[in-house]
């Protein structure tokens, strides 16, 4: 037994949740990671604001006064620079604040659909804010360098700890799959046991496990069915051992008898004719029991034609022939006509072997009974005799080819063990039910329960 690893449902499991797992962190992080973002650039835009609010406040006598707009401002403007812009008497006048001219030197370049983020001196981002007021156009450029320092920060942070968490969840899925899927493990482990041991025999069942619920239906529905294929192959097997004893016993007969007549026959040629009948009845009994094994064998395959038959009519023909071979009385016993939808050679046979063995278990001086009456859409026929009768154990046993109750074995009376089987066969290709009961106070009661239509 191979399990492949990949294909296992634990590895499934486990590769359908790491998945799961990975996505969730990753949008989670990314959510994380925007959030956090947007805070801290929102903060700057609204300490830029602030800074442009008392840049204005400071421009005193048309002339900004940097040491106010420095002490003003309640944010560092170390890493800002400021250009104003006012026309005083017709004339231009512009003011930077310290390194400002410096820091325009360098070109900006520009940031796509972000208009007012520009950068500069090596990759450092910047805010340009401009606003003009009363005629004065003051620019802004507010460093971000803080900001993409901390997001940098929170960032790696995030990273170790998504990380972190996607490979301790990893590890758990794992065990919790292996955990989850160890029953169905080791429901394959004692299949293949019982595989490998080869040996059948009516309790060969599986350990059912406690949970999962699935697991546990499985199992006990495995085990009866283990239980039918084990009953269904000894049952085959002990068919073929019974077939082969019951053949050989004739044969073995008829042997001893032609050995005895090959030694005796001649000194004493009285002898032989004894001998050949005892051939005869004996090579008849097992003609019988191929014939019977043979039926039974084809009926395996075999698909019957039902009809309505009148059964009446079919019972009527039966005891009228039927009743010179035996030496019980027959009494037909039945109010109106009816019909059962069966095949009627079947049922005339099912019949047949019925009365056959009510005849064979009774005494000769006895009655046997057929009754026939209708129970709701069913018709029963009833065949009930006076015979040695059933116990409830033989009742379960006698369908089972070859059975044979030991009083019919010690009371010598012929049979090969097979007619019940037959009749069983026949019974359930044609849909009708056998029951048996007691007769009161002596005998047996051989129901069929047969469909009136289809
Ligand atoms: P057999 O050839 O031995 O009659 P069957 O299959 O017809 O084989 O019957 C199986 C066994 O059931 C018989 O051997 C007998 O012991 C028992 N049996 C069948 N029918 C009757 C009956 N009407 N009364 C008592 N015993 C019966």
């Amino acid at each position: 037994m191979k399990l492949r690893r990949s294909n296992s449902s634990a590895s499934q499991i486990t590769i359908s949740y790491v998945i799961i797992l990975g996505i969730i962190t990753v949008i989670m992080g990314l959510s994380l990671a925007v959030g956090v973002g947007y805070q801290l650039v929102d903060a700057k835009i609204q300490d830029a604001n602030g800074l442009m609010n008392s840049l204005q406040r400071s421009f005193i006598d048309d002339k900004p006064d940097w040491n106010q707009w420095r002490t003003n401002s309640n944010v560092n403007t170390k890493d800002t620079f400021v250009r104003v812009e006012s026309s005083r008497n017709n004339k231009e006048h512009i003011y930077y604040s310290a390194n400002t001219k410096g820091f325009l030197k360098n070109k900006p370049e520009r940031i796509p659909f972000f208009n007012a983020l520009e950068v500069r001196d090596y990759w450092r981002p910047y805010y340009h804010l401009t606003e003009v007021s009363k005629g004065v156009r003051y620019e802004i450029w507010v460093s971000f360098h803080s900001v993409t320092h901390i997001f940098h920060v929170i960032f790696n942070i995030l990273l170790i700890v998504m990380l972190a968490s996607f490979l301790i969840g990893v590890g758990l899925i794992s065990v919790l799959a292996k955990h989850l899927n160890r029953p169905l493990v080791n429901l394959t482990r004692s299949t293949h046991k019982i595989n490998q041991a080869g040996k059948l025999s009516y309790d060969t069942q599986l350990p059912i496990p406690n949970k999962p619920q699935e697991v546990t239906d499985l199992t006990k529905e495995f085990n009866q069915l283990l239980e039918q294929l084990n009953h269904k192959a000894i049952r085959d097997r002990q068919f073929v051992s019974d077939a082969s004893h019951e053949l050989r016993t004739p044969i073995t007969a008829i042997r001893g008898h032609v050995q005895f007549i090959q030694r005796h026959g001649k000194e004493h040629p009285e002898i032989v004719g004894r001998s050949l009948g005892y051939i005869d009845s004996e090579s008849l009994r097992m003609q019988k029991l191929i014939e019977s094994l043979l039926r039974l064998s084809r009926m395996d395959k075999m698909t019957v034609k039902r009809d309505l038959v009148d059964v009446s009519e079919l019972l009527n023909n039966i005891v009228g022939t039927y009743q010179e071979s035996i030496p019980q009385k027959l009494d037909f016993q039945h109010d109106v006509p009816l019909n059962a939808f069966v095949n009627r050679d079947n049922l005339e046979q099912i019949v047949i072997a019925l009365l056959n063995n009510a005849s064979k278990y009774s005494d000769k001086t006895t009655r046997i009974v057929i009754r026939l009456h209708q129970k709701q859409d069913k018709v029963l026929l009833e065949i009930i005799d006076q015979g040695i009768g059933i116990t409830d154990a033989e009742k379960k046993e006698i369908f089972e080819r070859f059975y044979r109750v030991d009083k019919a074995r010690t009371q010598k009376i012929p049979g090969t063990g097979l007619g019940l089987a037959i009749v069983k066969k026949l019974a359930e290709l044609n849909k009708i039910e056998i029951k048996i009961a007691d007769n009161q106070p002596q005998g047996s009661n051989f129901i069929l329960i047969m469909p009136i239509n289809n």
